[in-house]
């Protein structure tokens, strides 16, 4: 067997495998992501070191102000941001009204619509990976009417990969689906998802939602960056959602634990209904009946959250336990 074949494979060559065996230190990008890639290459020792996003990159500016005036050398140190309680319950809302807003005349601005400061509005952006299943929540128009019907709206974004014709599809489904239930639950999908839009859409909407097909998001950055502008977290339990999430304090999971190791653990079904279920009993009446609850949950996200996983925990982890050992 020639070298080459001893790093790389011996019938093709198999470029994760050539780069594990020239690797001195080999991690996954949340706790998950690294037990997953240990399972299929057990050959190699593979640590985990979960994902974080730079703070002061992704806060919005309402937030930057906020965060300056009552834990100030937050973004040198977001740890700091374990003591947001000391932020009065008010100025988080306007803060995050202000960051809403913004959003919305932007929003305004490039599709027309006038979306309602005052509803409950979910974002999903992100990648349209089929994986990542940015259709599900339209899968029974009639349930999510019944639900959100006044109560709800959407902002979506993200485009597919030129090459990933099922990624297009299923943004044509969005759409197709969008359009069935206008005047009901209104829906708008942004062009062109880049992290310019990111950094207004993210702080912008109430609520992040993230559905993929469990256990294949490695980590799903996006979620961080909500969590840090107060936007808490309703998601499938897969990447870093595992670590960061507390049912009903930190945000909300949408179906079954993470338990299961397999690569094809699609429990469409059962996410669905919990998403639905979940939306209904709890996420819509928090938000319009409970405010202070809601905001508690808010604080939680960037207190319990975002205070830990951003790129300078991140990085520590990396000198520490990869760079210099
Ligand atoms: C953060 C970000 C992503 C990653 O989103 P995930 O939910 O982690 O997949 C993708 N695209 C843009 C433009 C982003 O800002």
């Amino acid at each position: 067997m020639s070298l080459i074949q001893e790093l790389a494979g011996k019938d093709v060559l198999n470029m994760t495998m050539l780069a594990l065996s020239l690797s001195g230190y080999v991690n996954g990008v949340a706790k998950k992501h690294g037990e997953i890639s240990q399972n299929l290459f057990p050959g190699f020792e593979i640590h985990a070191i979960t994902n974080g996003v730079h703070t002061f990159t992704w806060a919005s500016p309402y937030f930057v102000n906020l965060f300056d005036d009552y834990l100030p050398g937050w973004a040198h140190e977001p740890e700091l941001l374990v003591r947001v309680d000391n932020i009065p319950d008010e100025e988080i809302w306007d803060a995050h009204c202000g960051a809403k807003a913004y959003l919305f005349q932007y929003i305004e601005e490039t599709t027309g619509t006038k979306l309602d400061p005052d509803i409950l509005t979910i974002g999903f952006a992100r990648r349209s990976a089929t994986y990542k299943r940015g259709d599900l929540i339209f899968s029974d128009l009639e349930r999510l009417v019944r639900i959100g019907g006044g109560k709800l709206q959407l902002v979506f974004a993200g485009k597919a990969h030129p090459n990933d014709e099922p990624g297009k599809l299923m943004i044509q489904r969005i759409i197709k689906k969008t359009a069935q239930i206008k005047g009901k639950v209104e829906v708008v999908y942004l062009e062109n998802y880049n992290m310019e839009v990111a950094y207004r859409l993210v702080p912008g909407v109430d609520l992040w939602l993230n559905n993929p097909i469990r256990p294949l998001e490695a980590s799903g950055t996006s979620g961080m960056k909500a969590a840090l502008n107060g936007v808490p977290n309703f998601s499938v339990l897969d990447g870093w959602w595992i670590e960061g999430h507390i049912e009903g304090i930190t945000g909300w999971s949408i179906g079954p634990p993470a338990t299961e190791t397999s690569l094809d653990d699609n429990h469409a079904a059962e996410d669905l209904a919990d998403l639905y279920n979940k939306l209904e009993k709890v996420i819509i009446p928090l938000y319009y009946a409970d405010r202070t609850g809601w905001i508690r949950v808010m604080k939680n996200a960037i207190g319990k959250n975002a205070y830990y996983f951003n790129t300078h925990v991140m990085m520590r982890r990396y000198v520490t336990e990869a760079y210099i050992r």
